[in-house]
């Protein structure tokens, strides 16, 4: 399989792109885009002569039917390695509204075939310790924080949460709380999606604005050694990439909107660096790489879902997301 051979290179980038279905109720109209085969899609861009096409190739393309756990499947290599000792990040990008919370987490109601991406790695997780519980024994620890004008705020603050938890690592005010199942995970999340809403006027309008990211933390001894592993698997849900200058923003909205190209620009620019493998890579120039910057580098391993909206309409950001993720990839 082609993972396996990507898999055993340094500095392992991969990206795979969603094609968003049309939504009940919208007009269907021709989709702009289209999977044209499991690693390449075609856009229909206006060409000087009438209609033209353009193709971009991936490691992976999911069509508009592809269900969760198809665009799930071959992650799970990504999670042994966490409970090997390495560091993960999986990335959710494109325009608001192209699916990236639904990739990673779900549609507002959740049922067992539509959880995303964060319940089944965290499931997977746990799973796979369980196969390994006679040689390992593994301790798993979750943080949920947000990025928002480059300002890091912890999604996980409760009177529940506030007795089991510990100082994060990485963000040291952040709660990092201990897991041992789905359903620990699931509550858990359940609080961070909650204290994501508050203060903005609708959890969709103030997610779009921020990054979202639940860091998993993995520490694994060996029963029979007494070695220790530590991983930690990233799952981040990016703010929308739309372009500031296409929604007239003023103020506040311009703002946000600046440190949200900036930082996925910033985002970009590490992920382009080692996938060119250059030597200086520009983890400092945004919060978000800072943050990620010991899951992004030479061991690590690093997943990035691109999202494609098929309505004409969004045909400008398609054609910039492609781009963003030829560059990355
Ligand atoms: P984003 O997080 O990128 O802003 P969402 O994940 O919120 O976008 O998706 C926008 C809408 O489209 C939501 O109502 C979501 O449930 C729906 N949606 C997204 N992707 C799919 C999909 N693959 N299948 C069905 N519905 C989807
Ligand atoms: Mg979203």
């Amino acid at each position: 399989k082609l993972y396996n051979q990507v898999q055993d290179l340094k500095g392992n980038i991969r990206v795979y792109c969603r094609i968003r279905p049309f939504l009940t109720g919208q007009q269907m109209g021709l989709s702009t885009a289209e999977a044209l085969d499991g690693q390449t899609i075609s856009i229909i861009t206006p060409a000087k002569n009438g209609k033209g096409k353009k193709l971009f190739t991936f490691n992976k393309v999911f069509g508009p039917s592809a269900s969760q756990e198809e665009v799930f499947s071959d992650t799970q290599p990504l999670i042994r390695s966490v409970l090997d000792g390495y560091n993960v990040c999986i990335f959710a990008y494109g325009q608001t509204g192209s699916g990236k919370t639904y990739t990673m987490t779900g549609p507002q109601q959740l049922s067992p075939e539509s959880l995303g991406v964060n319940f089944r790695a965290l499931s997977d997780l746990f799973f796979i310790s369980q196969q390994r519980k006679d040689s390992m024994s593994y301790a798993v620890f979750v943080q949920m924080i947000e990025i928002y004008n480059e300002q890091v705020r912890d999604l996980l603050v409760s009177d529940e949460i506030r007795n089991s938890s510990q100082n994060g690592i990485n963000v040291p005010n952040a709660n990092i709380v201990p897991v041992s199942s789905t359903s620990d995970v699931i509550n858990l999340m359940n609080i961070g999606l909650k204290n994501r809403a508050v203060g903005s006027t609708s959890m969709n309008e103030r997610s779009s604005r921020s990054h979202s990211c639940v860091t998993v933390h993995v520490q694994g001894r060996n029963l029979t050694s007494g070695s220790i592993t530590f991983g930690i698997m990233h799952l981040v849900d990016l703010a929308g990439s739309e372009r500031a200058d296409k929604t007239d923003a003023v103020g506040d909205r311009l703002k946000e909107a600046q440190h949200i190209n900036r930082s996925l620009s910033a985002l970009g620019d590490v992920i382009a660096s080692l996938a060119q493998k250059q030597s200086h890579v520009p983890y400092r120039n945004s919060k978000l790489t800072q943050l990620l910057q010991d899951s992004l580098g030479d061991q690590a391993k690093t997943l990035i879902f691109i999202h494609i909206s098929p309505e004409p309409d969004a045909l400008g950001e398609t054609v910039s997301t492609l781009k963003f993720a030829e560059r990355v990839s």
